[in-house]
């Protein structure tokens, strides 16, 4: 099979002639990895017509080599990587080069900026743009990263217990993750019990599980660099009959949504495939959230489902699709899976289970 990185970098040199620009200065890790494949935690890349340059430091004398191959010529920096860019910069006058504004600090940008001959340009999420599209490769990897993190959601779930903190359900839910080859958490676990459920980022806390609330869990794995990214709500113990009724709303939204977001909509019209029910029900502004957004080799990236977003979704992306209900001080619903805008149609990465469980706890 082809390197999927040799046509990402070509694809990539075709933006930059679309934007006039002679090379990039890509500084964005995940983007670096994309083109390159380099997985450390510092390095700038060089890319250019017939040139792809990865400044990188000692660490990874021997590890940058390894992971990029011929796809880039790798030079590692003694004393400053962003030093060692600007004497390759230098080596180009005249040039007109772009670099990440998005993500470069204003320091580094006054830094380079003090190199004359080559003209330096802000050029924000050339990359990104592209990563929107997965191949084959990466779906297979966030459908892996989304088994994955289900296995370990089914291994937990019968050993919660009322009368535990938040803090021990998510601990062993990170041990079962990692003991089932998650390569590091895409982001902390979120476990929120009862009242806490109603803050749609809660952070997990020491509060004791008690019987009869809701538990939500929000989760994910990471294969390959892909990550995945679920929430499951559960109800410890008997359910009340108002908890049925926003869990049964938030399920028939996510379905709505899951099954009907298409490659080429509108970012605001897939969020409204789920808003729109909720809000017909009275609870709009207790969805207080966009709908997703995209994965990949970052959890939160390209495109966004939200009722600003007037960018078509384009055909090859995958993205999450979660609303949530959430009712201050009495607790809230949010169900998410993983789907892939394919060509043909949606297709579920993780397995779609959101209808109502009552823990035996
Ligand atoms: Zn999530
Ligand atoms: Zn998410």
């Amino acid at each position: 099979m082809d390197d999927p990185r040799v046509s990402r970098q070509s694809a990539l040199l075709g933006v930059l002639a679309g934007h006039e620009l002679d090379g990039l200065l890509v500084s964005h890790l995940p983007n670096i990895r994309w083109l390159t494949g380099f997985t450390g935690s510092a390095a700038i890349l060089l890319i250019a017509p017939g040139r792809c340059t990865l400044v990188t430091d000692f660490r990874y004398a021997s590890q940058a080599p390894q992971e990029v191959g011929d796809l880039a010529e790798v030079h590692i920096a003694p004393r400053s990587v962003w030093g060692r860019v600007s004497r390759l910069l230098a080596d180009t006058p005249g040039s007109r080069i772009g670099f990440e504004s998005h993500v470069v600090t204003v320091r580094d940008a006054d830094r380079l900026k003090g190199y004359l001959g080559t003209r330096l340009e802000p050029a924000a999420d050339l990359v990104e743009s592209l990563r929107m599209v997965k191949d084959p490769s990466e779906v297979e990897a966030m459908r892996e990263a989304a088994a994955l993190a289900q296995e370990a959601l089914a291994a937990v779930v019968p050993t919660i217990r009322v009368g535990e903190r938040e803090l021990d359900v998510a601990s062993r839910l990170e041990a079962a993750l990692r003991q089932r080859g998650s390569e590091w958490h895409p982001f902390e676990t979120i476990v929120a019990s009862g009242p806490r459920s109603a803050l749609p980022h809660a952070r997990t806390s020491d509060r004791v599980l008690e019987r009869g609330e809701f538990l939500l869990l929000d989760f994910g794995a990471i294969v390959r660099g892909y990550c995945s990214d679920l929430t499951r709500t559960f109800v410890l113990g008997p359910v009340d009959p108002r908890q049925r009724a926003i869990y049964e709303l938030v399920e028939s939204a996510q379905r709505l949504a899951r099954e009907g977001i298409r490659a080429g909509m509108l970012g605001r019209d897939a969020d409204a495939l789920a808003r729109d029910p909720i809000a017909e029900r009275g609870y709009g502004e207790a969805f207080g959230h966009s709908l997703g957004h995209g994965l990949g080799l970052e959890v939160h990236e390209a495109p966004r489902l939200a009722a600003t977003s007037e960018a078509a979704l384009p055909p090859g992306a995958v993205v999450t699709v979660e609303p949530g209900i959430y009712l201050p001080g009495w607790g809230g619903v949010r169900l998410e899976d993983d789907v892939w805008l394919s060509p043909d149609g949606p297709v579920l990465l993780s397995d779609g289970r959101t209808t109502l469980v009552q823990l035996d706890a």
